[in-house]
């Protein structure tokens, strides 16, 4: 079919469509909610907690990335990995190494099963439980969603049909895309992205690649690079700047980078793909490594370059949201949008009122912006204190400022990093990997920010930000009494680092 001839279909279609859509009314709800991610549910349960209805219109899996193909999914297999890798490297004089043979496919029908099971208890469960007398407060339509004005949207089902569906108020929890660079060659190479965790659609992957080139040196290529090179995978990560986790602090990049070297990882800075080839047989890549030419190749090629915001075709514009330089929905510090009665939470507002992009603060906000939206609330959001974690292992937990942005926004401070080797626990378990940096206001010792890699750094960042969040000072950190041994004290020993050498300190003193 030609271009004409196209635009004549295309033309013919929209207007079915629209015939349809007059034709066939889905319904009208006090919340029309975009998407059914962890924002999205945590909307609707509010919704239904305040006596409205809500409707969620879903394109791919109900419960969206976290639970599908992100968090869940990934830390299922992280720690099937880690089971394999610390098998074969005992850290204990007096355990030989014994390798588990790893069978792929089970291991994938295993995690399918948990996040089924996780599915219909959290997700699924909760719109049977919303049901009452009369009909469920909370409906879910299966389609792609594109609002067709400001107080109705358009589902376009799986097999064709149009629903329309129409809110008093509306909510905008679409999340967020993989970033797919413009390297030539890549449109027609096969590629993966996260995707790959998936279940029950197309992109999953099912069989262990024998080698895989990944591109991207954020959390998403770091935890995957890691899971798969620790199951048998070859696994080489190319990342275009300097440093991999560019926007963490530089020793939390470096000393992490060197254990994924240690590992096994071939892991390449300043390499700028330049062309890409393959298909189902392999993948080819050339890149500029240092300016020097350099061919890879490998079974597999994963695209983990970040993500957008998934703002694309959602008739957003017509309807008047007005959108960021990223492509995320403005939000003022209520989660309203440029529209008053259109709302949006989530990883589809990115960085907007310094939020972050993890299923918690989706989860918490989708919860304000329904009560705001149908309770007039007015709650504000408070992003000050979001921590944060990489599931490498050792783990990266974050909180606060680093470095860096507390000197942007003008703070005159002091940091300090330590080595995890002194923290007694560590050495203890034979695993002392990883550093401590605290981030300090001068002259108050206010405690900005914290960033650890190193076990347990998932949990133990959570002191941290309870710390941020009441204003605590490094001398806090000091006096409070710490598990023995624990660690947390690191948290404790990097406080004491910028009066006292730790290195000379005994057991447990301050
Ligand atoms: C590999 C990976 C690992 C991750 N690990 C973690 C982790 O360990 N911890 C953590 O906190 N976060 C993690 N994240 C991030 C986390 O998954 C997201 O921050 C979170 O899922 C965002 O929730 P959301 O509800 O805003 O969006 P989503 O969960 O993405 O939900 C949006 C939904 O909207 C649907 N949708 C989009 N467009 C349309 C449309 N036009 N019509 C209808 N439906 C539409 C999508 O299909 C999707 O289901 C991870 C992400 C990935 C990819």
């Amino acid at each position: 079919m030609g271009v004409d001839g196209r635009r004549a279909h295309d033309a013919q279609a929209a207007q079915a469509a629209q015939a349809r859509v007059s034709g066939a009314d889905g319904g009208h709800y006090d919340l029309l909610i975009l998407g059914s991610g962890s924002t999205a549910f945590a909307a609707a349960t509010r919704a239904a907690e305040l006596g409205k209805t809500a409707v969620m219109i879903e394109a791919r899996t109900l419960g969206g990335t976290c639970v599908n193909r992100g968090c869940l999914p990934s830390k299922n297999l992280i720690e099937a990995a880690r089971l394999v890798y610390d098998a074969a490297h005992p850290r204990y004089p007096g355990l030989a190494p014994a390798p588990l043979e790893v069978d792929f496919p089970a291991l994938v029908a295993q995690k399918d099963a948990i996040i089924r099971d996780y599915r219909d208890q959290h997700y699924a469960s909760i719109l049977d439980e919303t049901e009452g007398e009369g009909p469920n407060p909370i409906q879910v339509v299966t389609g792609r969603a594109r609002l067709m004005d400001a107080h109705s949207a358009v589902a376009t089902t799986p097999n064709g049909g149009v629903r329309r569906l129409t809110g008093d108020q509306v909510l905008i929890a679409t999340g967020s895309l993989p970033v797919v660079p413009d390297i030539p060659g890549l449109a027609e190479t096969p590629y993966l992205t996260s995707d790959l965790l998936t279940s029950e659609e197309s992109q999953e992957l099912t069989e262990l690649p024998a080698s895989l080139v990944i591109l991207g040196g954020g959390y998403i290529a770091l935890e995957l690079g890691q899971l798969f090179a620790r199951l048998g995978t070859a696994v080489t990560i190319l990342e275009r700047s300097g440093r991999i986790l560019r926007d963490y602090e530089p020793e939390i990049g470096k000393a992490l980078a060197d254990i994924l070297r240690e590992e096994g990882i071939h892991l390449i800075t300043r390499a700028e793909v330049q062309q890409v080839a393959g298909d189902a047989s392999g993948v080819r890549l050339s890149a500029l490594v240092r300016d020097q030419e350099q061919e890879f190749q490998a079974a597999k090629l994963l695209v983990a370059a970040g993500r957008r915001p998934n703002t694309a075709d959602l008739g957003l514009e017509g309807a008047g949201v007005q959108l960021d330089a990223q492509g995320a929905v403005v939000v003022d510090g209520s989660l309203r949008t440029s529209v008053p009665h259109i709302w949006a939470a989530g990883d589809v507002i990115g960085g907007e009122t310094d939020s972050q992009t993890a299923t918690p603060v989706g989860a918490h906000d989708g919860g304000i912006a329904a009560s705001n939206a149908l309770a007039d609330t007015n709650r504000q959001v408070d992003h000050s204190v979001i921590p944060r974690a990489i599931f490498t292992d050792p783990q990266v937990g974050i909180v606060g400022l680093t470095d860096r942005e507390a000197n942007a926004r003008g703070f005159v401070c002091q940091c300090n990093t330590i080595p995890l080797s002194v923290v007694p626990r560590a050495g203890a378990i034979r695993d002392a990997r990883g550093v401590i940096k605290m981030v300090l206001e001068r002259p108050t010792r206010r405690v900005l920010g914290v960033s650890m890699v190193g076990v347990n750094a998932a949990e133990v960042i959570h002191e941290a930000a309870m710390a941020l969040r009441f204003g605590a000072t490094a001398d806090d950190f000091i006096d409070l009494v710490h598990v023995y041994p624990t660690m947390a004290e690191a948290l404790k020993l990097v406080a004491i680092s910028f009066t006292k050498d730790v290195t000379k300190l005994s057991c447990c003193a301050s």
